[in-house]
Protein backbone atom coordinates (compact mmCIF):
# COMPACT_ATOMS: atom_id res chain seq x y z
CA UNK A 1 0.00 0.00 0.00
CA UNK A 2 1.67 3.53 -1.11
CA UNK A 3 2.09 5.37 2.02
CA UNK A 4 -0.29 8.56 2.88
CA UNK A 5 1.23 11.53 1.37
CA UNK A 6 1.02 14.80 3.31
CA UNK A 7 -1.07 17.73 1.99
CA UNK A 8 1.57 20.31 2.54
CA UNK A 9 3.05 22.63 -0.34
CA UNK A 10 5.55 21.38 -2.26
CA UNK A 11 7.51 24.53 -3.04
CA UNK A 12 11.43 24.09 -4.13
CA UNK A 13 14.29 25.42 -2.42
CA UNK A 14 15.35 28.11 -4.43
CA UNK A 15 18.35 30.37 -4.05
CA UNK A 16 16.47 33.12 -5.82
CA UNK A 17 13.85 33.03 -2.81
CA UNK A 18 16.95 34.42 -0.39
CA UNK A 19 17.36 37.54 -2.69
CA UNK A 20 13.39 38.26 -3.26
CA UNK A 21 13.03 37.97 0.55
CA UNK A 22 15.50 40.28 1.40
CA UNK A 23 14.97 42.81 -1.53
CA UNK A 24 11.21 42.30 -0.08
CA UNK A 25 11.52 42.63 3.70
CA UNK A 26 14.90 44.41 4.43
CA UNK A 27 15.18 46.92 1.11
CA UNK A 28 17.16 49.61 3.13
CA UNK A 29 20.06 47.09 4.94
CA UNK A 30 23.06 48.06 4.03
CA UNK A 31 25.93 46.23 2.27
CA UNK A 32 29.43 47.77 1.97
CA UNK A 33 32.26 46.90 -0.49
CA UNK A 34 35.75 47.80 -0.05
CA UNK A 35 36.74 47.67 -4.17
CA UNK A 36 39.34 46.29 -6.03
CA UNK A 37 39.53 49.09 -8.07
CA UNK A 38 39.81 51.20 -5.02
CA UNK A 39 37.18 53.56 -3.26
CA UNK A 40 34.25 51.99 -1.24
CA UNK A 41 30.66 50.92 -2.58
CA UNK A 42 27.28 51.26 -0.50
CA UNK A 43 23.88 49.71 -1.79
CA UNK A 44 21.05 47.70 0.56
CA UNK A 45 19.37 44.36 -0.48
CA UNK A 46 16.97 46.38 -2.65
CA UNK A 47 20.13 47.53 -4.69
CA UNK A 48 21.25 43.91 -4.83
CA UNK A 49 18.31 42.58 -5.64
CA UNK A 50 18.52 44.80 -9.02
CA UNK A 51 21.88 44.00 -9.44
CA UNK A 52 21.50 40.55 -9.93
CA UNK A 53 18.58 40.69 -11.98
CA UNK A 54 21.01 42.54 -13.89
CA UNK A 55 23.52 39.68 -13.71
CA UNK A 56 20.57 37.38 -14.95
CA UNK A 57 19.42 39.38 -17.91
CA UNK A 58 23.15 39.81 -19.20
CA UNK A 59 23.52 35.83 -18.69
CA UNK A 60 20.57 35.72 -20.41
CA UNK A 61 21.73 38.06 -23.66
CA UNK A 62 24.85 36.48 -23.82
CA UNK A 63 23.10 32.94 -24.48
CA UNK A 64 24.04 31.46 -20.79
CA UNK A 65 22.14 27.51 -20.90
CA UNK A 66 21.01 26.59 -17.32
CA UNK A 67 23.27 24.50 -15.74
CA UNK A 68 26.73 25.98 -17.66
CA UNK A 69 29.33 27.64 -15.48
CA UNK A 70 30.02 31.18 -14.66
CA UNK A 71 33.46 31.08 -13.25
CA UNK A 72 34.77 34.13 -10.73
CA UNK A 73 37.94 34.87 -9.89
CA UNK A 74 36.89 37.72 -7.22
CA UNK A 75 36.84 39.02 -4.18
CA UNK A 76 34.16 39.71 -1.50
CA UNK A 77 32.22 42.47 -3.30
CA UNK A 78 28.97 43.81 -3.91
CA UNK A 79 29.44 42.71 -7.24
CA UNK A 80 30.55 39.30 -6.62
CA UNK A 81 27.75 38.97 -4.41
CA UNK A 82 25.10 39.78 -7.10
CA UNK A 83 27.00 37.17 -9.02
CA UNK A 84 26.31 34.90 -6.24
CA UNK A 85 22.31 35.47 -6.70
CA UNK A 86 22.48 36.27 -10.53
CA UNK A 87 24.21 33.44 -11.79
CA UNK A 88 22.55 30.50 -9.61
CA UNK A 89 19.41 32.29 -9.50
CA UNK A 90 18.96 32.26 -12.93
CA UNK A 91 19.39 28.39 -13.15
CA UNK A 92 23.12 28.85 -14.18
CA UNK A 93 26.57 27.69 -12.26
CA UNK A 94 28.07 29.86 -10.19
CA UNK A 95 31.94 28.41 -9.94
CA UNK A 96 34.07 30.46 -7.57
CA UNK A 97 37.90 30.01 -8.43
CA UNK A 98 40.48 30.43 -5.77
CA UNK A 99 42.60 32.98 -7.50
CA UNK A 100 45.48 32.16 -4.52
CA UNK A 101 46.03 28.80 -6.42
CA UNK A 102 48.98 28.61 -8.78
CA UNK A 103 48.41 29.32 -12.54
CA UNK A 104 48.38 25.58 -13.47
CA UNK A 105 45.91 24.47 -11.25
CA UNK A 106 43.42 27.39 -11.98
CA UNK A 107 43.60 26.39 -15.72
CA UNK A 108 43.24 23.22 -15.26
CA UNK A 109 39.67 23.92 -12.91
CA UNK A 110 38.49 26.44 -15.11
CA UNK A 111 38.76 23.76 -17.84
CA UNK A 112 37.62 21.05 -15.94
CA UNK A 113 34.43 23.15 -15.07
CA UNK A 114 34.01 24.02 -18.82
CA UNK A 115 33.85 27.23 -17.58
CA UNK A 116 31.85 29.66 -20.41
CA UNK A 117 32.03 33.08 -18.54
CA UNK A 118 34.70 34.04 -16.65
CA UNK A 119 34.28 37.20 -14.54
CA UNK A 120 37.70 38.58 -12.70
CA UNK A 121 38.42 41.67 -10.33
CA UNK A 122 41.16 43.91 -11.17
CA UNK A 123 43.75 42.64 -9.26
CA UNK A 124 43.46 39.10 -11.38
CA UNK A 125 43.63 40.88 -14.60
CA UNK A 126 47.10 39.86 -15.59
CA UNK A 127 46.24 36.48 -14.12
CA UNK A 128 43.80 36.27 -17.03
CA UNK A 129 45.97 37.46 -19.05
CA UNK A 130 48.49 34.56 -18.66
CA UNK A 131 45.73 32.11 -18.25
CA UNK A 132 43.28 33.10 -21.09
CA UNK A 133 45.57 31.21 -24.06
CA UNK A 134 44.81 28.09 -22.10
CA UNK A 135 41.13 27.99 -21.40
CA UNK A 136 39.46 25.95 -23.57
CA UNK A 137 35.79 26.95 -23.23
CA UNK A 138 35.75 30.29 -21.89
CA UNK A 139 34.05 32.53 -24.93
CA UNK A 140 33.92 35.72 -22.53
CA UNK A 141 35.62 37.52 -20.02
CA UNK A 142 34.37 40.34 -17.94
CA UNK A 143 36.04 42.78 -16.15
CA UNK A 144 34.05 43.61 -12.70
CA UNK A 145 34.48 46.95 -13.19
CA UNK A 146 33.94 50.30 -15.38
CA UNK A 147 35.64 50.34 -19.01
CA UNK A 148 37.31 53.74 -17.01
CA UNK A 149 39.18 51.28 -14.83
CA UNK A 150 39.99 48.82 -17.19
CA UNK A 151 43.81 47.58 -17.70
CA UNK A 152 44.69 47.13 -21.06
CA UNK A 153 44.13 43.58 -21.96
CA UNK A 154 43.87 41.49 -25.40
CA UNK A 155 41.11 39.32 -24.31
CA UNK A 156 38.79 37.50 -26.95
CA UNK A 157 34.92 38.39 -25.97
CA UNK A 158 35.71 40.74 -23.53
CA UNK A 159 33.27 43.23 -21.79
CA UNK A 160 33.13 45.38 -19.07
CA UNK A 161 30.70 45.43 -15.81
CA UNK A 162 29.25 49.16 -16.68
CA UNK A 163 28.55 47.76 -20.29
CA UNK A 164 27.55 44.45 -19.82
CA UNK A 165 25.82 44.58 -16.45
CA UNK A 166 24.72 47.94 -15.56
CA UNK A 167 22.95 48.33 -19.32
CA UNK A 168 19.96 45.74 -18.23
CA UNK A 169 16.88 45.52 -17.06
CA UNK A 170 16.20 45.57 -13.06
CA UNK A 171 13.88 43.30 -13.32
CA UNK A 172 14.11 39.34 -13.63
CA UNK A 173 11.33 36.45 -13.32
CA UNK A 174 13.33 33.97 -11.44
CA UNK A 175 12.35 30.61 -13.07
CA UNK A 176 11.36 27.57 -10.71
CA UNK A 177 13.00 24.52 -11.28
CA UNK A 178 13.84 21.76 -9.20
CA UNK A 179 15.72 22.30 -6.26
CA UNK A 180 18.34 19.31 -6.58
CA UNK A 181 19.88 21.20 -9.26
CA UNK A 182 23.24 22.47 -9.08
CA UNK A 183 23.84 25.79 -8.14
CA UNK A 184 27.52 26.55 -7.21
CA UNK A 185 30.68 24.73 -7.41
CA UNK A 186 33.95 25.11 -5.88
CA UNK A 187 37.13 23.08 -6.40
CA UNK A 188 38.70 22.10 -3.27
CA UNK A 189 42.66 22.92 -2.69
CA UNK A 190 44.07 19.57 -3.53
CA UNK A 191 47.28 19.81 -1.58
CA UNK A 192 47.89 16.50 -3.41
CA UNK A 193 46.90 15.50 -6.68
CA UNK A 194 44.49 17.71 -8.91
CA UNK A 195 41.65 19.63 -7.26
CA UNK A 196 38.01 18.19 -6.94
CA UNK A 197 35.08 20.08 -7.19
CA UNK A 198 32.57 19.84 -4.91
CA UNK A 199 28.77 20.58 -6.62
CA UNK A 200 26.36 22.78 -4.45
CA UNK A 201 22.32 22.28 -5.10
CA UNK A 202 19.71 24.90 -4.49
CA UNK A 203 18.09 22.71 -1.91
CA UNK A 204 22.13 22.00 -0.23
CA UNK A 205 22.38 26.07 -0.18
CA UNK A 206 18.94 26.65 1.47
CA UNK A 207 19.48 24.39 4.12
CA UNK A 208 22.34 24.99 5.09
CA UNK A 209 21.51 28.50 5.48
CA UNK A 210 18.98 27.80 7.58
CA UNK A 211 21.12 25.88 9.75
CA UNK A 212 23.46 29.25 9.98
CA UNK A 213 20.78 30.96 11.48
CA UNK A 214 20.47 28.96 14.29
CA UNK A 215 21.12 30.51 18.18
CA UNK A 216 23.77 27.28 19.05
CA UNK A 217 25.74 27.48 15.55
CA UNK A 218 26.37 30.93 13.74
CA UNK A 219 23.07 32.81 14.55
CA UNK A 220 22.88 34.78 11.71
CA UNK A 221 19.84 37.12 11.86
CA UNK A 222 18.41 40.76 11.09
CA UNK A 223 20.46 42.91 13.69
CA UNK A 224 24.10 41.57 12.51
CA UNK A 225 26.69 43.71 10.75
CA UNK A 226 28.63 40.72 9.59
CA UNK A 227 32.00 41.24 8.01
CA UNK A 228 32.62 38.34 5.55
CA UNK A 229 36.52 38.04 5.84
CA UNK A 230 36.45 34.62 4.75
CA UNK A 231 36.39 34.72 0.85
CA UNK A 232 33.38 33.88 -1.31
CA UNK A 233 35.81 31.97 -2.77
CA UNK A 234 36.33 29.42 -0.01
CA UNK A 235 33.07 27.15 0.20
CA UNK A 236 30.94 30.05 -0.58
CA UNK A 237 32.12 32.57 2.29
CA UNK A 238 30.93 29.66 4.65
CA UNK A 239 27.45 29.92 3.49
CA UNK A 240 26.99 33.08 4.97
CA UNK A 241 26.07 35.41 1.98
CA UNK A 242 22.70 33.45 1.39
CA UNK A 243 22.16 33.36 4.90
CA UNK A 244 22.67 37.12 5.64
CA UNK A 245 19.89 37.28 2.79
CA UNK A 246 17.32 34.62 4.36
CA UNK A 247 17.37 37.14 7.57
CA UNK A 248 18.39 40.57 5.70
CA UNK A 249 21.40 40.92 8.18
CA UNK A 250 24.13 43.94 6.64
CA UNK A 251 27.07 42.96 4.85
CA UNK A 252 30.36 44.09 4.70
CA UNK A 253 32.68 43.09 2.52
CA UNK A 254 36.33 44.05 2.90
CA UNK A 255 37.68 43.03 -0.95
CA UNK A 256 41.25 42.34 -0.86
CA UNK A 257 42.32 44.27 1.65
CA UNK A 258 42.97 41.34 4.84
CA UNK A 259 45.89 43.43 6.34
CA UNK A 260 45.46 43.85 9.92
CA UNK A 261 45.03 47.47 9.72
CA UNK A 262 42.50 47.39 6.66
CA UNK A 263 40.18 44.70 8.74
CA UNK A 264 40.48 46.64 11.94
CA UNK A 265 39.54 50.12 10.13
CA UNK A 266 36.77 48.44 8.60
CA UNK A 267 35.52 46.87 11.62
CA UNK A 268 35.22 50.18 13.55
CA UNK A 269 34.17 51.94 10.75
CA UNK A 270 31.14 49.98 10.09
CA UNK A 271 30.55 48.88 12.86
CA UNK A 272 30.63 45.37 12.47
CA UNK A 273 28.93 43.02 15.27
CA UNK A 274 30.33 39.31 14.05
CA UNK A 275 33.03 38.34 11.47
CA UNK A 276 33.90 35.04 10.02
CA UNK A 277 37.79 34.06 9.10
CA UNK A 278 40.16 31.34 9.40
CA UNK A 279 43.02 32.04 12.10
CA UNK A 280 45.69 33.36 9.88
CA UNK A 281 43.39 36.48 9.36
CA UNK A 282 43.15 37.28 13.18
CA UNK A 283 46.82 36.70 13.24
CA UNK A 284 47.15 39.54 11.14
CA UNK A 285 44.60 41.48 13.02
CA UNK A 286 46.44 40.76 15.90
CA UNK A 287 50.02 41.70 15.01
CA UNK A 288 48.44 44.99 13.80
CA UNK A 289 47.25 45.86 17.13
CA UNK A 290 50.55 44.77 18.66
CA UNK A 291 52.23 47.36 17.06
CA UNK A 292 49.22 50.28 18.06
CA UNK A 293 49.29 49.65 21.89
CA UNK A 294 46.57 52.60 21.86
CA UNK A 295 43.99 50.80 20.13
CA UNK A 296 41.31 49.12 22.86
CA UNK A 297 39.93 46.32 20.84
CA UNK A 298 37.08 46.69 23.18
CA UNK A 299 36.02 49.75 21.59
CA UNK A 300 34.90 48.01 18.29
CA UNK A 301 32.07 46.00 20.20
CA UNK A 302 32.25 43.59 18.18
CA UNK A 303 30.11 40.34 19.84
CA UNK A 304 31.40 37.38 17.89
CA UNK A 305 34.21 35.70 15.62
CA UNK A 306 33.15 32.50 14.13
CA UNK A 307 36.96 30.95 13.32
CA UNK A 308 37.21 27.53 10.84
CA UNK A 309 39.48 26.05 8.62
CA UNK A 310 42.13 25.54 11.32
CA UNK A 311 41.80 24.68 14.68
CA UNK A 312 41.65 27.90 17.19
CA UNK A 313 44.72 28.20 19.63
CA UNK A 314 43.63 29.07 22.81
CA UNK A 315 45.64 32.21 22.88
CA UNK A 316 43.17 33.62 20.33
CA UNK A 317 40.32 32.16 22.36
CA UNK A 318 41.51 34.49 25.19
CA UNK A 319 42.40 37.10 23.44
CA UNK A 320 38.95 37.74 21.48
CA UNK A 321 37.15 37.03 25.18
CA UNK A 322 39.24 39.34 27.34
CA UNK A 323 40.43 42.02 25.05
CA UNK A 324 37.75 42.48 22.94
CA UNK A 325 35.04 41.14 25.20
CA UNK A 326 33.79 38.79 22.17
CA UNK A 327 32.60 35.32 22.04
CA UNK A 328 34.60 32.78 19.90
CA UNK A 329 32.02 30.49 17.63
CA UNK A 330 34.45 27.72 16.18
CA UNK A 331 33.20 25.30 13.51
CA UNK A 332 34.63 22.67 11.86
CA UNK A 333 33.94 21.65 8.20
CA UNK A 334 34.98 21.51 4.68
CA UNK A 335 34.00 22.28 1.04
CA UNK A 336 32.46 19.26 1.20
CA UNK A 337 30.28 19.90 4.31
CA UNK A 338 29.08 23.42 2.83
CA UNK A 339 30.97 24.08 5.55
CA UNK A 340 29.09 23.11 8.25
CA UNK A 341 29.98 20.05 10.37
CA UNK A 342 29.68 20.76 14.14
CA UNK A 343 29.59 23.99 15.82
CA UNK A 344 31.07 24.91 19.22
CA UNK A 345 28.24 26.21 21.21
CA UNK A 346 28.28 25.35 25.36
CA UNK A 347 25.39 23.42 26.79
CA UNK A 348 23.65 24.88 30.13
CA UNK A 349 25.57 22.37 31.72
CA UNK A 350 29.21 24.05 31.26
CA UNK A 351 28.04 27.51 32.64
CA UNK A 352 28.98 26.00 36.24
CA UNK A 353 32.91 24.95 35.08
CA UNK A 354 35.58 26.68 36.27
CA UNK A 355 37.62 28.59 33.98
CA UNK A 356 40.49 25.93 32.86
CA UNK A 357 38.09 23.56 32.06
CA UNK A 358 35.20 25.31 30.34
CA UNK A 359 38.43 26.58 27.66
CA UNK A 360 39.44 23.04 27.19
CA UNK A 361 35.33 22.93 25.73
CA UNK A 362 35.67 25.95 24.17
CA UNK A 363 38.82 24.44 22.09
CA UNK A 364 37.33 21.58 20.56
CA UNK A 365 35.61 21.71 17.34
CA UNK A 366 32.22 21.79 18.52
CA UNK A 367 28.94 19.65 18.45
CA UNK A 368 27.13 17.97 15.48
CA UNK A 369 24.26 20.10 14.67
CA UNK A 370 20.87 18.71 13.22
CA UNK A 371 21.53 17.44 9.42
CA UNK A 372 24.65 16.29 10.08
CA UNK A 373 25.59 12.86 11.00
CA UNK A 374 28.74 11.78 12.68
CA UNK A 375 30.56 8.71 13.19
CA UNK A 376 34.42 7.97 13.64
CA UNK A 377 35.81 4.65 13.01
CA UNK A 378 39.14 2.65 13.18
CA UNK A 379 41.35 1.82 9.70
CA UNK A 380 39.31 -1.28 9.39
CA UNK A 381 36.15 0.78 9.56
CA UNK A 382 34.63 -0.80 12.81
CA UNK A 383 32.77 2.29 14.83
CA UNK A 384 34.79 3.43 17.48
CA UNK A 385 33.47 4.72 20.78
CA UNK A 386 32.30 8.43 21.75
CA UNK A 387 34.57 8.35 24.88
CA UNK A 388 36.23 11.95 24.04
CA UNK A 389 40.02 10.00 24.14
CA UNK A 390 39.36 7.26 21.16
CA UNK A 391 40.31 8.38 17.68
CA UNK A 392 39.28 7.37 14.70
CA UNK A 393 38.45 8.57 10.96
CA UNK A 394 35.76 10.84 11.13
CA UNK A 395 32.80 10.40 8.55
CA UNK A 396 29.71 12.51 8.06
CA UNK A 397 26.24 12.49 6.34
CA UNK A 398 24.02 15.06 5.30
CA UNK A 399 21.79 17.08 2.77
CA UNK A 400 24.67 19.12 2.54
CA UNK A 401 27.28 16.70 2.39
CA UNK A 402 28.81 15.87 -0.62
CA UNK A 403 27.56 12.69 -2.13
CA UNK A 404 30.66 12.37 -4.80
CA UNK A 405 32.77 14.97 -6.73
CA UNK A 406 31.74 16.79 -10.25
CA UNK A 407 32.40 14.83 -12.64
CA UNK A 408 33.19 11.91 -10.71
CA UNK A 409 36.80 12.13 -9.73
CA UNK A 410 38.22 10.90 -7.43
CA UNK A 411 35.97 7.71 -7.25
CA UNK A 412 32.88 8.00 -4.52
CA UNK A 413 34.04 9.10 -1.26
CA UNK A 414 30.82 7.69 0.36
CA UNK A 415 31.00 4.35 1.99
CA UNK A 416 27.59 1.97 1.71
CA UNK A 417 25.31 4.17 4.43
CA UNK A 418 26.08 7.15 2.55
CA UNK A 419 29.01 8.68 4.95
CA UNK A 420 31.56 10.78 3.32
CA UNK A 421 34.95 10.26 4.64
CA UNK A 422 36.60 13.50 5.51
CA UNK A 423 40.03 12.53 5.89
CA UNK A 424 40.38 13.85 9.01
CA UNK A 425 41.17 11.91 12.45
CA UNK A 426 38.86 12.95 15.45
CA UNK A 427 37.30 12.04 18.85
CA UNK A 428 33.87 12.30 19.82
CA UNK A 429 32.62 12.55 23.98
CA UNK A 430 29.70 11.63 25.29
CA UNK A 431 28.11 14.79 24.60
CA UNK A 432 28.64 14.78 20.97
CA UNK A 433 31.32 17.30 21.14
CA UNK A 434 33.63 16.01 18.17
CA UNK A 435 37.50 17.43 18.94
CA UNK A 436 39.51 17.30 15.83
CA UNK A 437 43.19 15.65 16.52
CA UNK A 438 44.42 15.87 13.11
CA UNK A 439 44.34 15.64 9.21
CA UNK A 440 45.39 12.18 8.30
CA UNK A 441 48.22 12.89 6.34
CA UNK A 442 49.49 15.24 9.59
CA UNK A 443 49.37 12.90 11.86
CA UNK A 444 52.71 12.02 13.31
CA UNK A 445 53.47 9.11 13.61
CA UNK A 446 56.11 7.99 17.15
CA UNK A 447 57.05 4.57 17.70
CA UNK A 448 53.61 3.01 16.56
CA UNK A 449 51.33 5.74 18.03
CA UNK A 450 50.26 8.98 17.23
CA UNK A 451 51.11 12.61 18.29
CA UNK A 452 48.43 14.88 17.47
CA UNK A 453 50.27 18.38 15.52
CA UNK A 454 46.69 20.42 16.41
CA UNK A 455 47.56 19.71 20.28
CA UNK A 456 51.24 20.66 19.94
CA UNK A 457 50.41 23.57 17.69
CA UNK A 458 48.05 25.29 20.48
CA UNK A 459 50.34 24.71 23.02
CA UNK A 460 52.91 26.24 21.50
CA UNK A 461 51.08 29.00 20.19
CA UNK A 462 50.22 29.44 24.09
CA UNK A 463 53.73 30.75 24.78
CA UNK A 464 53.83 34.61 24.78
CA UNK A 465 56.82 34.70 22.61
CA UNK A 466 55.30 33.24 19.82
CA UNK A 467 53.05 34.14 16.78
CA UNK A 468 52.97 30.91 14.83
CA UNK A 469 53.30 27.30 15.42
CA UNK A 470 53.48 24.27 12.68
CA UNK A 471 54.84 20.87 14.06
CA UNK A 472 55.98 18.53 11.47
CA UNK A 473 57.40 14.51 11.69
CA UNK A 474 61.04 14.05 10.65
CA UNK A 475 62.38 10.30 9.96
CA UNK A 476 63.99 8.66 12.87
CA UNK A 477 65.95 5.83 12.73
CA UNK A 478 64.25 4.51 16.02
CA UNK A 479 60.59 6.36 16.41
CA UNK A 480 59.91 6.01 12.55
CA UNK A 481 58.97 9.41 13.11
CA UNK A 482 59.97 12.48 15.28
CA UNK A 483 58.08 15.70 15.95
CA UNK A 484 60.18 18.99 15.18
CA UNK A 485 58.36 22.33 15.64
CA UNK A 486 58.84 25.33 13.51
CA UNK A 487 57.79 28.40 15.44
CA UNK A 488 57.62 31.82 14.09
CA UNK A 489 58.66 34.63 17.13
CA UNK A 490 57.26 37.64 17.73
CA UNK A 491 59.10 40.95 16.65
CA UNK A 492 61.40 41.31 18.95
CA UNK A 493 61.25 37.98 21.12
CA UNK A 494 62.91 34.58 20.75
CA UNK A 495 62.19 30.78 21.51
CA UNK A 496 64.78 28.32 22.53
CA UNK A 497 64.60 24.65 22.77
CA UNK A 498 64.83 24.13 25.87
CA UNK A 499 62.74 27.31 26.87
CA UNK A 500 59.60 25.73 24.74
CA UNK A 501 60.37 22.21 25.69
CA UNK A 502 60.23 23.28 29.43
CA UNK A 503 57.09 25.44 28.43
CA UNK A 504 55.47 22.23 27.03
CA UNK A 505 55.98 19.83 29.79
CA UNK A 506 53.31 20.85 31.46
CA UNK A 507 51.04 21.04 28.60
CA UNK A 508 51.45 18.01 26.57
CA UNK A 509 52.42 13.91 27.07
CA UNK A 510 55.85 14.03 27.33
CA UNK A 511 56.80 11.60 24.64
CA UNK A 512 54.86 14.59 22.44
CA UNK A 513 57.66 17.17 23.55
CA UNK A 514 59.33 17.88 20.13
CA UNK A 515 62.68 16.95 19.48
CA UNK A 516 63.97 19.90 18.36
CA UNK A 517 62.36 23.66 17.97
CA UNK A 518 63.61 25.93 15.01
CA UNK A 519 62.90 29.45 14.56
CA UNK A 520 61.88 30.79 11.37
CA UNK A 521 60.68 34.01 9.67
CA UNK A 522 57.22 32.88 8.14
CA UNK A 523 55.76 29.34 7.88
CA UNK A 524 53.76 28.61 4.45
CA UNK A 525 50.14 28.46 3.95
CA UNK A 526 47.78 26.86 1.25
CA UNK A 527 46.00 29.16 -0.76
CA UNK A 528 42.95 28.29 1.61
CA UNK A 529 45.16 29.78 4.68
CA UNK A 530 45.77 26.40 6.49
CA UNK A 531 50.02 25.64 6.88
CA UNK A 532 51.35 24.15 4.15
CA UNK A 533 52.77 20.57 5.78
CA UNK A 534 53.61 19.50 2.92
CA UNK A 535 55.94 21.71 1.51
CA UNK A 536 57.37 22.00 5.15
CA UNK A 537 57.59 18.52 5.25
CA UNK A 538 60.05 17.96 2.13
CA UNK A 539 61.63 20.73 3.26
CA UNK A 540 62.74 19.52 6.76
CA UNK A 541 62.78 15.77 5.02
CA UNK A 542 66.95 15.16 5.94
CA UNK A 543 66.50 18.08 8.74
CA UNK A 544 69.44 16.13 11.25
CA UNK A 545 67.19 16.12 14.86
CA UNK A 546 69.75 16.27 18.04
CA UNK A 547 68.10 12.99 19.26
CA UNK A 548 68.67 10.91 15.97
P1 LIG B 1 40.92 23.17 1.77
O1 LIG B 1 40.46 23.36 0.39
O2 LIG B 1 41.95 24.10 2.27
O3 LIG B 1 41.15 21.75 2.18
P2 LIG B 1 38.62 23.13 3.39
O4 LIG B 1 37.95 24.26 4.02
O5 LIG B 1 37.77 22.20 2.63
O6 LIG B 1 39.69 23.75 2.52
O7 LIG B 1 39.45 22.35 4.48
C1 LIG B 1 38.81 21.45 5.33
C2 LIG B 1 39.76 20.94 6.37
O8 LIG B 1 40.18 21.98 7.23
C3 LIG B 1 39.13 19.92 7.29
O9 LIG B 1 39.12 18.65 6.72
C4 LIG B 1 40.04 20.02 8.51
O10 LIG B 1 41.21 19.25 8.37
C5 LIG B 1 40.42 21.48 8.54
N1 LIG B 1 39.59 22.21 9.49
C6 LIG B 1 38.45 22.86 9.25
N2 LIG B 1 37.96 23.44 10.36
C7 LIG B 1 38.81 23.14 11.36
C8 LIG B 1 38.87 23.43 12.76
N3 LIG B 1 37.96 24.18 13.38
N4 LIG B 1 39.91 22.92 13.47
C9 LIG B 1 40.85 22.17 12.87
N5 LIG B 1 40.86 21.89 11.56
C10 LIG B 1 39.86 22.35 10.81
Amino acid sequence: MPAMQGLMQDRPLMISSLIEHAARFHPHTKIVSRLPEGGMHRTDWAGMHRAACQVANALQSLGVQPGERVGTLAWNSWRHLALYFGVSGSGAVLHTINPRLFAEQITYIANHAEDRVLFFDITFAPLVAQLAPHLKTVATYVFMGARAHMPALELPGLLCWDELVDSQSECFDWPEFDERTASSLCYTSGTTGNPKGVLYSHRSTVLHSLMELAPDTFGVNSHETIMLIVPMFHANAWGTPYAAAMVGASLVLPGPHLDGQSVYELMRDEKVSFSQGVPTVWLMLFQYLDAHPEIDPRALGIKRIGIGGAAVPRAMLERFENQFGAQVVQGWGMTETSPIGVISRLLPKHEALAPDALIQVKLKQGRGVWGVDLKIEDDDGRPLPWDGRTWGHLRVRGPWIASGYFKGEGGSPVDEQGFFATGDVATIDPDGFLQLVDRAKDVIKSGGEWISSIDVENAAMSHPAVAEAAIIGVAHPKWQERPLLLVVPRPGQSVTRESMREFLSTRIARWWLPDDVLQVAELPHTATGKLLKTRLRQQYRNYPLPTA
